[in-house]
């Protein structure tokens, strides 16, 4: 469910026009809807309530939106955050969100930023891999602290959804292979800066299929109680994200998060351990859209163009991932078409949406493409030195800007030219 709705002819979010923001802040621009947001985050932590030892945490994927308003509207909610670098850290400690709700996931993690969770005083690390174990063990031991960690485990399943966002077979790069799990306890045990406390996973996203979670999940327990067996205090258990939303109208619902939860509640009786959740994308996704203006409409040999003046670097997962995001007029049109929906970029990847059938649209018309809170924004760059697009955040009948529009010059004023021309 969202707040984007037409009234009076037009596409709102919440009560604020989106033809009224678009002559306000001009186009192209993300909107977010504040009480899509609340309502998605409060949606799943009342499902998940009570689950494990009573207290679960929902930490919030920073990577899905880590717009500073976006956290800060969750850290009101008493969400807390998984971060992935030590900017998303910094974000999520702005916005309010506390150190001790903070979980720092992530196969790369720098010394830097390893030092920057530790001083910052994170909940835990999800440590992937043995090298990471001894490279926090220094940072703990050199800075005098004592760091909880959990071991993320690669639980070599297949999550059946799009290759490029599957993080959970056996030849993905991330976590520690199961099996090699009472060693990297073990491993971890032998640092006096460390105490290996839990074990996550994280298996992949737009999840549409709960078994795959399920058996990560009792495989989760498992290993729990296996290290419990072997002197080991086990917390937490991370249960990680994933959960898909709904992109097409025309195609099944993912899983609800009562669903998902019922699973959860089914697999985790008993445990006496502290659950947590990763949700980006459910909480986020939903929550957005991009609005983008028609610049003109063009007719190929076969092909009948849309081109608007957003593009693949505002919104990257058509070209990257085939994804498909609804295209819709914000006056809503009786005609329809079959168009195929293209930015200005010199690149051919740069469509997002091939020979579909959508309302007829032309020039100067707004339009928008919806499902875009989640991995839109926050993957933008500013190829064909296009300046980022603003974020506007509705709440009600209000709105702020949350991301200011980036200027020419200002993108042009990171550049310098070498003394030598
Ligand atoms: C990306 C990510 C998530 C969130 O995934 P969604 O599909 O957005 O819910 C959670 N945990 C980790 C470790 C991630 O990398």
């Amino acid at each position: 469910m969202d707040h984007f709705d037409i009234r009076d002819g037009v596409m709102h979010a919440e009560g604020v026009s989106l033809a009224a923001l678009a002559a306000a802040v001009g186009t192209p621009f993300y909107c977010y809807s504040s009480a899509t947001i609340r309502r998605h985050y409060q949606v799943f932590a009342d499902a998940v309530a009570g689950l494990g030892d009573g207290d679960p945490l929902v930490a919030f994927a920073v990577k899905a939106n880590p717009n500073l308003s976006v956290l800060a509207t969750l850290a009101a909610l008493g969400a807390g955050a998984d971060v992935v670098s030590g900017g998303e850290l910094a974000r999520a400690l702005a916005a309010g969100i506390p150190a001790d709700r903070i979980v720092f996931s992530g196969v790369g993690k720098q010394v830097h930023e390893l030092e920057a969770g530790v001083e910052a005083g994170i909940l835990q690390f999800n440590v992937e891999s043995e090298a990471e174990i001894d490279m926090l063990g220094a940072v703990a031991a050199r800075l005098g602290r004592v760091v909880e960690i959990s071991i993320r485990i690669n639980p070599a399943v297949d999550p059946r959804t799009h290759g490029k966002i599957s993080t959970g077979g056996a030849d993905a790069k991330f976590g520690i292979p199961w099996d090699r799990v009472p060693a990297a306890f073990a491993q971890a045990a032998a640092h006096p800066g460390l105490r290996p406390i839990g074990l996550a996973a994280h298996i992949g996203s737009q999840l549409f299929d709960l078994g795959p979670v399920e058996d990560t999940i009792r495989r989760l327990g498992t290993l729990a109680q296996e290290m419990t067996a072997a002197g080991h205090t086990i917390k937490r258990i991370d249960c990680g994200g994933g959960l898909g939303v709904p992109y097409r109208p025309d195609q099944p619902l993912p899983p609800s998060p009562a669903d998902y939860a019922a699973m959860v509640a089914r697999v985790t009786a008993g445990w006496p351990w502290r659950l947590m959740f990763e949700p980006g994308r459910m909480i986020v996704g939903n929550a957005g859209v991009l609005v983008s203006s028609v610049i003109l409409t063009k007719d190929g040999a076969s092909k009948h163009f849309i081109v608007v003046d957003a593009a693949m670097n505002d919104l990257l997962r058509p070209s990257l991932y085939n994804a498909w995001h609804d295209f819709r007029a914000l006056a809503p049109r009786a005609e329809r078409r079959v168009a195929t929906i293209v930015g200005p970029i010199c690149e051919t990847g740069d469509t997002f949406a091939e020979d579909r059938e959508v309302e007829a649209v032309g020039a100067g018309d707004l339009v928008a493409f919806m499902t875009a809170g989640a991995y839109g924004a926050t993957m933008a760059s500013t190829y064909n030195s296009r300046p980022l697009v603003p974020e506007v955040m509705v709440n009600g009948d209000a709105w702020a800007i949350v991301s200011q529009r980036n200027q020419p010059a200002a993108m042009l004023a990171l550049d310098a030219r070498a003394a030598w021309l």
